[in-house]
């Protein structure tokens, strides 16, 4: 390359106090597992152990349950709204005064580099908490029927890919609704989570309302299945949320699942490239396309597709991959050796099945897991890589000749979670939005979200939607319905 290069940039670890183990969350304390069982979490940049966390079995789930009822019915549903909103306003304001220590933990603990936990995860996840703190004494006014009651008590589970952000979404309209909650944090990503735990007690939130679990999928499972749980909020693999759907389905609890998706990036040839281009690679390649909602089929327009092309490869040799806690990274680690496994053998079929795959020149550090962005052209629809979710930076593009065209191929897929459409004509994004089969369709950017605005999937990509009013309406009983 010519020019100048970067220098390292590195942010200290100094600020992150990671103890050597952690125990469960559970009426305002941290305990021992009942069972004494624990597992690492590990730094997937450079693998090192990070810290124990406790492994909760059925016993625990019971106990955190337990505990989530009693706050239930003898203390945040009986409190005030009003108060119960001071608690989220406090919450909010400690995760802004602590903001650098949680973005250097989630780093540390996902990989994702720091830019990125430092100016997006952390930043929103104190805004859903202020955003809902402001909700918690208006549910009466909010179109969501007379007098809406809390679900009571509500079992999260969450994935890794945005671990505070995911614990945030989760936790704060629950909690403003009048519910207590028992969480759990992915495997691989527990320690924000538990950072979290002591932010609920420097907040003085009464004991129980929030209860913090760790373990895995057997450990979700049980908090799925325990008797005494109102309410299920999941976000992760729609495989899993199918099995979620089927062992809730002789029961009362209710259920918002937000799952998988293959988002198409739909660009017309009357788009600014140059923009279009950007969006692209904010779109599959932010947070090293652990996304759901990544947009991780391109769909251009033939015409202009040999130019996009061009941009697009140009731009990702500039993409800096490495050090996550270097504040010039824009691609970090591969959550987990599990996760790096799975792109490799998805995208391992894109070559075997006669799609031509191009990554820029660049070093990989020799520990840690780690893949260079990739792109796939000469992708046809019934190519593995353009139907199933990779969940990394590995783009597939295809190209289309009519907008008619475009919109068919879009939707051709058993998901529906979000889409981008570029155009220079209003009238064509309108028009291209309303055909689009997807829970949030960006026109002209990618990868935007807010509290206010609600998120969530059609088809495959889930039940139900997180954020703004819609997202309130899942953590209330006897609300109008809303219409779709
Ligand atoms: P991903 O592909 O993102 O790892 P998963 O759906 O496997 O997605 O995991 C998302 C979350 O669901 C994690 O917290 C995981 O521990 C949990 N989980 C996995 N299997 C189950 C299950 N059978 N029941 C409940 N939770 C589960």
């Amino acid at each position: 390359m010519s020019g100048f290069e970067y220098a390292n940039a590195p942010e200290s670890k100094a600020i992150a106090d990671i103890a050597t183990s952690y125990g469960l969350f559970i009426g305002g304390k941290f305990v021992e597992p009942k069972k004494g069982k624990s597992f690492n979490t590990i730094n997937p940049a450079n693998e090192e152990i990070l810290s124990k966390v406790g492994y909760a079995d059925k016993l625990d789930i019971d106990l955190a349950v337990k505990s989530a009822r009693s706050a239930f019915t003898k203390v945040w549903s009986k409190m005030p709204a009003k108060e119960r909103g001071k608690y989220l306003y406090r919450i909010a304001r400690i995760l802004q005064e602590r903001a650098r220590e949680f973005a250097v933990v989630e780093t540390l603990d996902n990989g994702k580099p720091i830019r990125e936990s430092r100016d997006t995860d952390i930043p929103l996840a104190a805004a859903h908490f202020f955003y809902h703190a402001g909700w918690a004494d208006k549910l009466d006014y909010a179109g969501l029927g007379s007098k809406p009651k809390p679900v009571g008590v509500v079992g999260q589970i969450i994935p890794w890919n945005f671990p505070l952000l995911m614990l945030a979404w989760k936790i704060a309209p629950a909690l403003a609704a009048g519910n207590t909650v028992v969480l759990k944090p992915a495997e691989t990503t527990p320690l924000t989570a538990l950072l979290f735990a002591q932010v609920c007690q420097q907040a003085g939130l009464p004991d129980g309302v929030v209860n913090i679990v760790t373990g895995d999928g057997i450990t979700g499972a049980a908090l799925v299945n325990h008797s005494d749980i109102n309410k299920i909020a999941f976000t992760g693999s729609t495989e899993v949320g199918k099995a979620i759907a089927r062992s809730i389905s002789n029961t009362k609890k209710s259920a918002t699942l937000e799952l998988g998706g293959k988002a198409a990036n739909l660009v017309f040839d009357d788009a600014a490239i140059d923009e279009a281009v950007e969006g692209i690679v904010n779109g599959i390649f932010f947070n090293q396309g652990h996304v759901c909602c990544a947009g991780s089929r391109l769909l251009v327009q033939e015409n202009v597709a040999d130019e996009v092309l061009e941009k697009l490869q140009k731009r990702m040799s500039l993409i800096r991959v490495g050090d996550p806690m270097d504040k010039n990274t824009d691609l970090g680690a591969i959550n987990s050796a599990e996760q790096l496994k799975r792109i490799h053998e998805i995208s391992n079929t894109g070559d075997a099945e006669g799609a031509n795959r191009w990554s820029p020149d660049c070093k990989l550090p020799s520990k840690g897991f780690w893949y260079p962005p990739t792109i796939f052209t000469g992708v046809s629809q019934s190519h593995r890589i353009a139907r199933d979710e990779i969940f990394g930076p590995v783009l597939s593009v295809l190209s289309f000749r009519t907008p008619a065209e475009g919109i068919e191929k879009a939707n051709n897929t058993m998901y529906g979670l979000s889409a981008g459409v570029w155009s220079d004509k209003g009238s064509k994004i309108l028009w291209a939005a309303k055909q689009l089969k997807a829970g949030v369709i960006w026109s002209n950017t990618f990868n935007k979200f807010d509290p206010a605005s609600p998120f969530g999937g059609y088809k495959e990509s889930g039940w139900g939607r997180e954020g703004g009013r819609h997202g309130l309406a899942g953590y209330l009983t006897s609300q109008v319905k809303e219409s779709k």
